[in-house]
């Protein structure tokens, strides 16, 4: 078979800036309890890397982030690359808690962009994942931003404001965010347009689109990840006929390729880079010691 690395792959830098900081905190306070509100990055495996190094992750999807925060008695607490809503981070600096924010840059530039509208008094639009912690922070700027997760959105949206502004998430899909976008011009005209997805997003989604004579695509990465996934939709969308979402090697373990298939690799931007690197060795030579995963080596690529 042929196999082809999509690159970019390995860490964003978002994500690796995020790991770093988690990495520090681990150095720095040796003696002090460190906490994650949610996960640092969308990756089950660089949670569980953390946690050998007694790093705990408190996701728990019936709690809100405030919730969350209330369980931590003392030590440091980290919000992820995400974003977190104001108050829950004065929350913890309130309960003396060490604060680290991992928020990424392209996070914090589109909370500026929609904080500086709304204080011009525009209406926001934020086209964005329903329930995803990007979305969640952003949404906790205002009550009054106005979610939309698809077209089909629109036709709901009441808003007479002469001044409106359309903004996104990080990590959406390049082609989709384009065909809502024109759907909420044709309906609101005035609206202003602050696409801010992140260079990172949009070039292993161009990546993906650019890819010629395909059979299949394998997408590397946890299901949890929106970047993952629309490198995955990105795949079908671009025609490939056979498209496979996996966390690790091990979820090919009972497939079978055709010697003559042309497969393409690909990997969301909180993948460690060793998981990417097995699941090519396992499809190249088929030994099976790829299909385990030392969490050690993907602190050692942090
Ligand atoms: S995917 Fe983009 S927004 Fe998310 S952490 Fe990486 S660079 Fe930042």
């Amino acid at each position: 078979m042929n196999i082809l690395e999509v690159k970019p792959s390995g860490y964003c830098r978002g994500v690796a800036l995020a790991l770093s900081k988690v990495r520090n905190a681990i150095k720095d306070y040796p003696d002090q309890p460190i906490y994650i509100i949610g996960m640092i990055v969308h990756n089950r495996y660089i949670v569980d890397a953390f946690r050998m190094h007694n790093v705990i992750t408190l996701d728990d999807s019936r709690l809100s982030k405030a919730e969350l925060v209330d369980q931590i008695e003392s030590g440091v607490v980290i919000f992820t690359a995400h974003g977190i809503a104001d108050e829950v981070k004065q929350k913890a600096l309130d309960k003396g808690l060490t604060v680290i924010d991992a928020t990424c840059d392209y996070v914090l530039k589109t909370h500026e962009i929609i904080k500086e509208h709304l204080k011009q008094g525009y209406t926001v639009f934020y086209i964005g994942k329903n329930r995803h912690p990007e979305s969640e922070a952003a949404l906790s700027i205002s009550d009054d931003i106005i979610l939309i997760t698809g077209c089909e959105d629109i036709a709901h949206i009441d808003c007479d404001n002469s001044r409106i502004l359309v903004t996104t998430q990080t990590t959406m899909s390049i082609f989709e965010t384009r065909d809502i976008i024109t759907a909420i011009t044709e309906k609101f005209p005035q609206a202003e347009i602050a696409e801010e997805i992140c260079d990172a997003t949009k070039r292993r989604q161009q990546a993906v689109a650019d890819l010629k004579d395909i059979d299949t695509l394998i997408v590397v990465g946890d299901p949890k990840s929106n970047n993952t996934n629309q490198l995955a939709r990105m795949g079908l969308k671009s025609g490939i006929k056979k498209v496979l979402r996996i966390e690790t090697a091990k979820d090919l373990e009972n497939l079978t390729f055709d010697e003559t298939e042309r497969i393409a690799v690909a990997s969301g931007a909180s993948t460690p880079k060793v998981l990417t690197d097995n699941v090519i060795s396992y499809l190249q030579d088929g030994n099976t010691d790829y299909l385990k995963v030392d969490l050690s080596s993907i602190i050692r690529f942090l």
